[in-house]
């Protein structure tokens, strides 16, 4: 272990679409879906769409072969493993589900190599049915925050890592991320740490208008090979810096990746895009 913990958003982070997205669309509920979003939260709706298809006869065996088949750039892979033989400690943060997120790890090959997945718990019920449930109680207990969607503040839980890297002598650390609900746990990052916005996805949108905000170096990425040479460059040098004396520290080691203040698109419409 290097004391380096590197958090990775999933959905358009380490998969190149929204599993959620993926899976309601490959098994041909898209309509429906479209249809109830604007009654009900995003996660609530996630259940309510297995329940359906359920319904409509599809076993988990089909939404397995769907998830199986979801694409991810060939650059990821290696970057998480050679992130992970590096020595960091790798975790998941994702406001998709644990039955979405272990079904594609596992069929990647690559579940081993993080310690930990937060994201809302979901399991096959005694009837062969997934259940999604919100990885908070949003009814007893509210997380509060206003940048969030009231199942998950992904800022509350980088917090709560915190506190525990605190305790277990890890420092730095790296997130990976693309979607609006990555820009509040952007915000918790610390001096000495590191965000990995998605280049033109919707966090990195919100780090262009609120750049002051952020304690964290900003290093964007565009795609999966970028995605790798900007995290292992990253692991790299703090590798050097933790090694090294506080002489070679003074030294100039600034990336060619530097975040440039370029112009933004606007958001995309909130209530259609899965945070
Ligand atoms: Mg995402
Ligand atoms: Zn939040």
């Amino acid at each position: 272990m290097n004391g380096i913990v590197v958090v990775f958003d999933f959905d358009k982070t380490i998969i190149e679409l929204d599993s959620d997205n993926w899976v309601v669309d490959e098994l041909g509920a898209t309509d429906l879906f479209n249809q109830l979003l604007p009654t009900m939260p995003w996660n609530s709706l996630m259940d309510k769409m297995m329940e359906e298809l359920h319904a409509q006869g599809k076993t988990i065996e089909d939404i397995k072969e769907v998830l199986r088949r979801a694409p991810i750039h060939p650059r990821v892979i290696p970057a998480i493993k050679k992130a992970h033989a590096l020595g960091c400690d790798l975790r998941i943060l994702s406001d998709a589900n644990l039955f979405f997120i272990e079904t594609i790890l596992d069929h990647l090959g690559i579940k081993d190599c993080f310690s930990e997945i937060n994201t809302n718990p979901g399991y096959v019920d005694e009837e062969g049915k997934l259940r999604i449930s919100p990885y908070i109680d949003f009814h007893s207990s509210p997380h509060g925050c206003s940048l969030c969607p009231p199942n998950m503040c992904k800022g509350m839980i980088i917090e709560r890592i915190q506190a525990s890297l605190a305790k277990e002598g890890k420092k730095r650390m790296i997130y990976l991320g693309d979607g609006s609900g990555d820009f509040c746990p952007s915000l918790k990052l610390k001096e000495g740490d590191f965000m990995m916005p998605r280049k033109n996805f919707p966090v990195w949108d919100l780090i262009c208008e609120n750049r002051d905000l952020l304690r964290a170096e900003i290093h964007e990425w565009i795609d999966g090979e970028e995605l790798e040479l900007v995290l292992i460059k990253l692991i790299e040098k703090i590798n050097i810096q933790e090694s090294t004396s506080f002489e070679l520290l003074s030294v100039d080691c600034k990336f060619e990746l530097t975040f440039p203040m370029a112009a933004h698109e606007a958001l995309p419409p909130p209530l259609r895009v899965h945070q």
